[in-house]
């Protein structure tokens, strides 16, 4: 079984071999026609917090956002994309990555391993067979499940010390982001040719050649709100890793994930989650940029997301509105900052105390006498509001602060939204094309073929250490 699987060619996997006499005509035509390939990702990025990004942009620039300005390019294809898990509907960053990465649905908290403990072949490492240069760029730790579905093979995604051994000694050329907490230095010591870099001084100053190893965090980069400006915002890793990339003779694989973006969906928190989303939209135009500048339309750009979160949106009518997105714009603080101020104070009571002047200073909001009996209650664990999983202070916050953003959230949880999905450049057409025989919305499986097609990989094949069947051990929490 291991062998069949390792034998089969990408090209035919289950999304592919579904598809009809006239997608595969197609695929003829497109075959191949992208030298590179560039897949960016804003992580848990429902289409309120597409359109807050748009929206604010607009508002501090006076143009529109990089990623709608995108969909006026001639030749753009715009779908939505569905995003369930095999055993759940509402998929986490896990699965949705390995659908993506090896073009399989596999269960929650899996990366590139399906659910009968077969190992399946990550798309970065397909494309390294077919003499391709492969990197990642991201926010979150660099072993974290989106960039890890490009290149690696774990039962569960806390596995993140197997991950990081596995983006070296699988020779992932540019791996940018956070988790250096994940990389003993006898891992690094192990791989002398890659370059190490720290800070963003560091990234603009290293080399170009050779494999670049840049971890800015020991755990996720900072958001951007919190940053210190020794650490590199998305658009600078991503033009750092096209900058090495596209020297490769045979093309590219580059994978930009703003995967902070999902974390603060999670604490429904409104600054932390424009300020991610508004990174985001810098990567797109940086990367967008250096495409045009390059000149040459061999490049197909995926820009999407992995499933929705929250679904926050702006929701007060007139003046609230628009000073609800004015106070978005001003520089503030996270909940996660909040967070870890609270950590400093032990119990229930000196917390509370502390909580008015944090709130004031992430928010430049005056908590009420209401206001703070609700988030004593729900630090008391008593419930506050209906639905059950927003009884938690981060959610009970943001509630409060939608009195003061306008922007309010229906979750602390990934939603099964449809997403949207940005392909432009060679190969674009294999995405509308997946549309067309099912009303528009393709698989996020679909996009695996897709890439795969759009590169021409010849057939893949399972490396030694991914014969071994992968059991999953315990429970695995989504995120
Ligand atoms: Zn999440």
């Amino acid at each position: 079984m291991l062998g069949l699987a390792a034998a089969i060619p990408a090209a035919l996997t289950p999304s592919a071999a579904r598809a009809g006499r006239d997608d595969r005509a197609l695929r003829g035509q497109a075959r191949g026609k992208a030298r590179n390939v560039i897949l960016m990702v804003s992580d848990g990025m429902s289409f309120g917090t597409l359109t807050l990004g748009d929206l604010l942009v607009r508002r501090s620039t006076g143009k529109p956002g990089a990623w709608s300005t995108l969909w006026a390019q001639p030749g753009t294809c715009r779908v939505l994309q569905r995003t369930h898990a095999l055993n759940s509907l509402v998929t986490d960053s896990a699965a949705a990555a390995t659908a993506w990465g090896s073009g399989v649905k596999v269960n929650n908290g899996s990366v590139n391993v399906a659910a009968d403990a077969r190992q399946l072949l990550p798309l970065g490492i397909h494309a390294k067979q077919h003499r391709k240069a492969v990197g990642v760029a991201t926010t979150t730790r660099v072993t974290h499940a989106t960039p890890a579905g490009f290149y690696a093979n774990v039962p569960r995604r806390d596995y993140e010390g197997i991950i990081a051994e596995q983006s070296m000694d699988r020779g992932i050329d540019v791996i940018l982001g956070g988790g250096e907490r994940f990389f003993a230095p006898s891992l690094i010591n192990r791989h002398p040719a890659y370059q190490f870099v720290r800070t963003k001084a560091e990234l603009q100053n290293a080399r170009s050649d050779g494999p670049l190893l840049g971890l800015f965090a020991e755990s996720h980069v900072p958001y951007a709100i919190d940053r210190a400006p020794t650490v590199p915002d998305l658009a600078t890793m991503s033009l750092a890793a096209l900058d090495r990339l596209s020297r490769a003779p045979e093309g590219f694989l580059l994978q930009i994930e703003a995967g902070r973006v999902d974390h603060a969906a999670h604490d429904n928190d409104a600054a932390a989650l424009v300020g991610e989303q508004i990174e985001f939209e810098n990567a797109i135009a940086a990367v967008w940029a250096w495409l045009q500048k390059r000149g040459v339309d061999d490049t197909l750009l995926i820009v999407t997301s992995d499933h929705g979160n929250a679904n926050p949106g702006l929701s007060v009518y007139h003046d609230d509105a628009e000073q609800g997105l004015n106070r978005l714009l001003q520089p503030r603080k996270s909940f996660e900052w909040i967070g870890e101020q609270l950590a400093e104070v032990k119990g229930i009571d000196a917390r509370l105390e502390r909580f008015p002047a944090l709130v004031r200073e992430a928010s430049g909001y005056t908590l009420t006498p209401a206001d703070l009996d609700l988030i004593a209650r729900v630090l008391r664990e008593q419930r506050v509001t209906p639905f059950e999983a927003q009884n938690k202070w981060p959610s009970v916050l943001g509630g409060i602060l939608a009195n003061h953003f306008g922007v309010n959230f229906i979750s602390p949880n990934h939603s099964a939204d449809y997403v949207e999905t940005t392909a432009i450049g060679p190969g674009s057409e294999l995405v509308a094309e997946k549309a067309r025989g099912s009303g528009g919305v393709i698989d996020n499986t679909d996009l695996h073929a897709v890439m795969v097609d759009a590169m021409a990989l010849g057939p893949g094949t399972l490396t030694d250490d991914m014969k071994t069947p992968m059991p999953v051990r315990g429970v695995i929490k989504p995120d």
